[in-house]
């Protein structure tokens, strides 16, 4: 069992907010408190009342610092603008590692956050269960044994609510199978296929998204050569899985030295 940590949770209201604090405590953990957007209406409430786990300690606030207060890593699953002001306030402070699970940012808020990885220790990741951290390493092996004409054609389908697409996930899984081929993924992206002149252009990457009801998350990398295909294709049956990859790396990342992490990192993979 690691070392009990103090955790401070960013958008602890949300979907993944929550399940954050049933893993954090079920891991043994504490909560320094959680931050929530301004107009949230679950400002003031302690945690144990939002979450309904009488053993969480803390209370969600609209101001960093009282959710940051004694705490040692700060986990943040928000929406990119949130995620990049709570980066820049950490980074002028230092002493708190942070873990990234928001999705979403642009190239330009990539580059901020690895810049800000040169003062801070960060685990970033598009998705926190081991299932897909393994599933990146198979569709990198894949892609480049596999060589480019065999077209390759990413699908993700997630709940209703989900803002971002492709998900964080797939054009994580899409930079692997890039990388198999030697090449960035910017230089292989296929534009979406939509309209009459919208044909497969050779040795592209293409991305496909539905948005469906509660679905959870589930990915599929498909490799298409004419006489044969093969299929890798991942399920999250429950959101918790996210939750306690997040705790587990928060747990790793705890006086770390600064540094831009992976879930390959703290899975020693
Ligand atoms: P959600 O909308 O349920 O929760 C986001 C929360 O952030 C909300 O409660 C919202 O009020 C809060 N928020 C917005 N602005 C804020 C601010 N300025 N300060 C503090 N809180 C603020 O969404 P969700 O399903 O929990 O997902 C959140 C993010 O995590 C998304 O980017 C999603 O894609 C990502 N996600 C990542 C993984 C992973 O494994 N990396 C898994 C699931 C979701």
């Amino acid at each position: 069992m690691a070392d009990s940590l103090n955790i401070a949770i960013n958008g602890i209201a949300g979907r993944m907010g929550q399940q954050l604090v049933a893993a954090a405590l079920a891991r043994g953990h504490s909560l320094s408190g959680g931050k929530e957007a301004d107009k949230s209406a679950h400002i003031g409430r302690t945690i144990a009342e939002l979450t309904g786990q009488p053993a969480a300690t803390g209370a969600v606030s609209e101001r960093l610092e009282t959710a940051l207060a004694g705490a040692s890593v700060w986990i943040d699953f928000t929406v990119p603008a949130a995620t990049l002001e709570a980066l820049e306030h950490i980074a002028g402070r230092g002493g708190i590692a942070l873990v990234i699970g928001t999705t979403g940012f642009s190239p330009g808020e990539e580059a901020r956050i690895a810049e800000a990885a040169s003062r801070l220790a960060i685990v970033k990741a598009g998705n926190f269960s081991l299932g897909v951290t393994l599933l990146q390493g198979l569709v990198r092996r894949a892609s480049a044994a596999l060589g480019p004409e065999w077209d390759i054609e990413i699908s993700e389908t997630h709940h209703r609510h989900k803002k971002d697409a492709p998900s964080g996930t797939a054009l994580m899984l899409g930079e692997a199978a890039a990388e198999g081929r030697g090449a960035p993924l910017e230089a292989l992206r296929s534009a979406p296929y939509d309209g009459p002149d919208a044909a497969r252009a050779p040795g592209t990457i293409g991305f496909s998204v539905r948005r469906l009801g509660g679905v959870i998350g589930e990915h599929e990398v498909r490799f298409g050569a004419l006489q044969e295909t093969l299929s890798l294709t991942h399920m999250a049956l429950d959101r918790s899985v996210f939750a306690h990859g997040a705790i587990q790396a928060a747990e790793w990342v705890a006086g770390r030295p600064p540094g831009l992490y992976s879930m390959d990192d703290v899975l020693g993979l």
